[in-house]
């Protein structure tokens, strides 16, 4: 679980700007994210919206947040924590006028509530406004994601997982695999553990091959590669990645065994990510392009690029 900072390989514009005496400030929904995004930021303000209450002057740049913002710490499982980061990026905004500002929301109300329903809709009328009224400060604002969402669940509606520990363990042996999927954290209640992403190391005595070409014949399965084909492909540090990759198709969740996943969670069926059906996300600004950059679209975008586009790429930015 990417939790510390000691996990890190690279530093973060942010971090490195503020080392540069540029006036910066983070705000992330969960603390864990507070830990890594905030990591090398010198003299910013940094703080999550799961413990605003915590913030202190002299580890997180502020105190007071929850007067600053005139809410309470919201509930980790709640709409209220990404707008809680909104409203203290707006009222942080306002007070210390940061040149710099990264604003991470979580994607709790995506996983439980499908686009068209009632509260998707006042979750993103409510993300609308704010991003307008930053707008209206007259703030350059991008937006983008880091990977999308989609419906996880069979004909019936119940979540369509594919549970690799236990066919692994029927075709090499119970003590010869181990799953590993990257979305488990402490905070389960929305998705269950349940990705459409995983990694397996296998026992050396494995062929590794034999497994991938096994797996390529269920259905559900999108991708399975080797650690090496995968990493390549999606641009993956090998040492740490297991043997073998699998990925499920954009219906298709992956899961180890059965009593490890706690599907009575998942009231309203599964809708999660970690899938290459999930991978293509908005990339949005809020200022005319400058020519070159309107180039680069064409050659096509990564999320990351936000960075540079809004930092470089906007008429009246920098
Ligand atoms: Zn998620």
């Amino acid at each position: 679980m990417m939790n510390d900072p000691r996990f890190l390989r690279a530093g973060s514009i942010h971090a490195s700007l503020s080392q540069h005496g540029t006036r910066v400030a983070v705000i992330t929904a969960k603390d864990k994210l507070r830990r890594l995004l905030g990591h090398g930021v010198h003299q910013g303000i940094c703080f999550s919206a799961e413990k605003a209450h915590e913030a202190q002057q002299a580890e997180h740049g502020i105190d007071n947040v929850n007067m600053l913002v005139g809410w309470d710490t919201p509930e980790v499982y709640s709409s209220q924590l990404s707008e809680f980061v909104l409203e203290a990026g707006l009222r942080v905004f306002e007070r210390y006028q940061p040149a710099l500002m990264y604003l991470s929301l979580t994607d709790y109300i995506q996983h439980k509530h499908a686009p068209g329903t009632a509260e998707s809709d006042r979750f993103h009328q409510c993300l609308d406004q704010y991003f307008g009224a930053f707008d209206a400060r007259g703030a350059i604002v991008g937006i983008t994601a880091d990977h999308g969402m989609n419906d996880k669940n069979n004909a019936l509606g119940q979540p369509q997982i594919i549970y690799l520990s236990q066919l692994l363990s029927n075709w090499c042996g119970a003590d010869k695999v181990r799953v590993i999927l990257p979305i488990t954290d402490p905070y389960v209640v929305h998705h269950g553990a349940l990705g459409s992403f995983a990694t397996v190391y296998l026992d050396p005595a494995v062929d590794a091959q034999q497994v991938v070409t096994q797996l390529q014949m269920v259905a559900g399965i999108e991708y399975v590669g080797t650690r090496d084909a995968a990493c390549r492909l999606f641009e993956l540090p090998p040492d740490r990645i297991g043997d073998v990759v699998v990925i499920g198709d954009h219906g298709t969740a992956l899961g180890k065994s059965p009593e490890e996943h706690d599907l009575s969670l998942l009231v309203g069926g599964l809708r999660s990510h970690g899938g290459i059906a999930e991978q293509d996300v908005l990339f949005t600004l809020n200022r005319p392009l400058k020519a070159a950059y309107r180039q680069e679209v064409a050659a096509g975008l990564r999320n990351f690029d936000i960075f540079d586009f809004a930092l470089n790429g906007v008429e009246g930015g920098a």
